[in-house]
């Protein structure tokens, strides 16, 4: 390997970057003139625009993680423009997505779906893949992650099958046959310990819910039961130590609790409800 490759890599080990040559090879691609891919072993510096790889590994160095640099995350069957507005799009909320098709087999079926807190728009865009003939609302109340949404839904030409609307979850009183969401739910004491990769870089609004971290289930079970068609279902994410809490908010909702799913770290992630 060449000395402008192991000089950068050791820059990214320093500060212990946990994949340095996984994240080396992206931003170099990202930064680079030549159509062909590159890779570490056969690099060739007049490839690469060194001005802005510069920029992009300053950025890392600062801990901003590569989707943010890149703007781009990968969630269920597709890339999303993602940016400091909103939280990227994780794995383990991939489960909403699964649970989603385990309920509805029949993907033909016409139903409503309402994400709330939508940010990227990446739950709403990716069951809009699965479900064809859904109507899809996807509301948040921050008018930058909204702006992200829209983008991400407009550069996917889905404008007639997601609307993305910017109003708070009290204000909805049409039904819906299914609701999802990935509320923030980190309790402060979870907040404060959070990596300077999550911390500085992800928008506090997507992660904090409160001293203990369960606000947002406490709106959803006040609210949700009635904007609920009958059969309708909620599947929400949780916080891995949350699930006889949230079992808790939603005993009288009017909800009864079906089951939770873990996650690949099996850790409970998410939670399914139905009316009763
Ligand atoms: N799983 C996320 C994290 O730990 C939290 C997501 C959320 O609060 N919705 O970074």
């Amino acid at each position: 390997m060449n000395n402008f490759i192991l000089s950068n890599l050791n820059k990214l080990k320093k500060i212990d970057i946990p994949n340095p040559e996984i994240d080396l090879r992206i931003l170099l691609n990202y930064s680079k003139y030549a159509k062909n891919e590159i890779i570490l072993s056969n690099i060739n510096r007049n490839d690469i625009n060194v001005k802005k790889f510069n920029k992009f590994l300053n950025r890392r160095l600062k801990h901003e993680p590569v989707s943010k640099i890149i703007n781009k995350k990968s969630f269920w069957k597709d890339d999303f423009f993602v940016n400091e507005f909103v939280l990227d799009p994780r794995p383990e909320t991939e489960g909403i997505i699964e649970e989603s098709l385990n309920l509805i087999k029949n993907k033909k079926r016409n139903i409503k779906i309402l994400d709330i807190g939508t940010g990227s728009g990446a739950i709403a865009i990716s069951l809009s893949r699965e479900f064809k003939n859904a109507s899809i609302t996807a509301i948040d109340i921050s008018d930058k992650a909204i702006n992200v949404a829209n983008k991400n839904i407009y550069n996917k030409k889905l404008q007639h099958k997601v609307k993305i609307k910017k109003v708070s979850l009290d204000k909805i009183n049409t039904s819906f046959d299914l609701i999802v969401s990935n509320p923030p739910y980190l309790s402060k004491s979870e907040y404060k310990d959070l990596s300077i990769e999550i911390k500085n870089f992800e928008p506090k609004i997507a992660l904090d819910g409160g001293k203990d971290g369960l606000n947002f289930y406490r709106k959803l079970a006040k609210k949700v039961p009635e904007i609920m068609n009958k059969d309708a279902h909620l599947i929400i994410e949780i916080g891995e130590k949350q699930l006889n809490s949230c079992k808790e908010i939603f005993k009288f909702s009017g909800l009864s609790y079906i089951k939770k799913v873990q996650d690949l770290q099996k850790k409970d992630r998410i939670m399914l409800l139905s009316k009763l």
